[in-house]
């Protein structure tokens, strides 16, 4: 999802020529096919988009796989990069990275202060490591290694399973399906209290160039709007868009995760840049999207 917005938002940048890999063709988690692919490319730069993620019933689930898949892939890339000349890497992570009581709005330097969320730690683990390393590359060997911590992501590509999806996804399919099946209501996990924060694909692939251009980016940084909703604002939201009028009922059976996590964006704004794409308009475009590769059985839910 965020490796295909890259492209998008590349086409449009003179002069550069983008080498990519799908997973069949690569797999990052194979050190040796990692390094013969940077030995034979040799790119200049390069953006780490690739991980496992999940919601936060996927999340919880597969711990072992959420620690190890990540931590392979980055350290096989980060690693390939480092030995095949690779002078600039943008790492990507994801602000569950913070503590599960982190003040808010969270300001990077609350990374490690306490705690972390127990239904995601396993990634939240695996990013700081990559974070870390990217860090200590660029402190130890002098290579521009850096890091950009997006908010929750949504918009074109994103993973539409029923359960292993995060909340956006999840709630656009489920309360597509109960208009369509003229349902009288629809359920959402958890009390629908917590607060999240939301951020649309393209922003952040506009981000990453942005941060990818500048001489002295920040060791990592916050990506987000700086505003929140509750999941049930969201849920009526996503309801409003889909044209469903039908009651929103919640399941306290299932997880709320951490309550709230509002990223302080002042660093990523003391650089020059601020999102464009607001909350309504973009789970509009996002609802056509979904439709879209929906008629076109491109629908990812796996
Ligand atoms: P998180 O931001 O890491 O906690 O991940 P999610 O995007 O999976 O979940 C965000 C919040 O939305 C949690 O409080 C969930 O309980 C709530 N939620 C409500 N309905 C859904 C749903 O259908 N799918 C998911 N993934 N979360 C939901």
């Amino acid at each position: 999802m965020v490796g295909s917005a890259v492209c998008r938002r590349l086409a449009s940048e003179p002069g550069t020529k983008l080498i990519t890999r799908s997973r069949a063709e690569l797999d990052l988690c194979d050190e040796r096919q990692v390094n013969e692919f940077f030995a034979e490319h040799r790119p200049a730069t390069v953006i780490f988009a690739s991980a496992k993620v999940g919601g936060i019933h996927a999340n919880k689930t597969f711990p072992v796989e959420f620690l190890t898949d990540n931590l392979r892939q980055e350290l096989a890339t980060i690693h390939a990069s480092y030995r095949n000349g690779v002078k600039r890497f943008l790492f990507l992570g994801s602000t569950c990275i913070y503590p599960r009581l982190a003040k808010q709005p969270i300001k990077e330097d609350e990374l490690l202060a306490s705690p972390l969320e127990l239904t995601n730690e396993a990634y939240a683990i695996a990013k700081i490591a990559g974070l870390k390393l990217c860090q200590y590359f660029r402190q130890q060997y002098g290579v521009l290694y850096h890091s950009a911590m997006p908010t929750n992501l949504y918009g074109p590509g994103d993973n539409y399973h029923p359960e292993h999806s995060h909340v956006l996804p999840g709630l656009i399919r489920r309360i597509h399906e109960a208009k369509a099946n003229g349902e009288a209501s629809v359920t959402i996990w958890g009390t629908g209290t917590p607060r999240r924060e939301f951020l649309h694909v393209d922003d952040l692939a506009d981000a990453i160039i942005h941060l990818c251009q500048l001489d002295n980016p920040p060791d990592w940084v916050n990506v987000g709007t700086s505003t929140d909703v509750s999941i049930f604002e969201l849920a009526k939201l996503v309801a409003s868009t889909v044209g469903f009028s039908g009651e929103i009922k919640t399941d306290t059976s299932k997880p709320d995760g951490t309550p709230r996590k509002l990223t302080d964006t002042t660093l990523l704004k003391s650089t020059g840049w601020s999102p464009k794409i607001g909350l309504h308009e973009g789970i509009a475009a996002t609802y056509r999207d979904f439709l879209k590769e929906q008629s076109s059985g491109n629908l990812r839910s796996k």
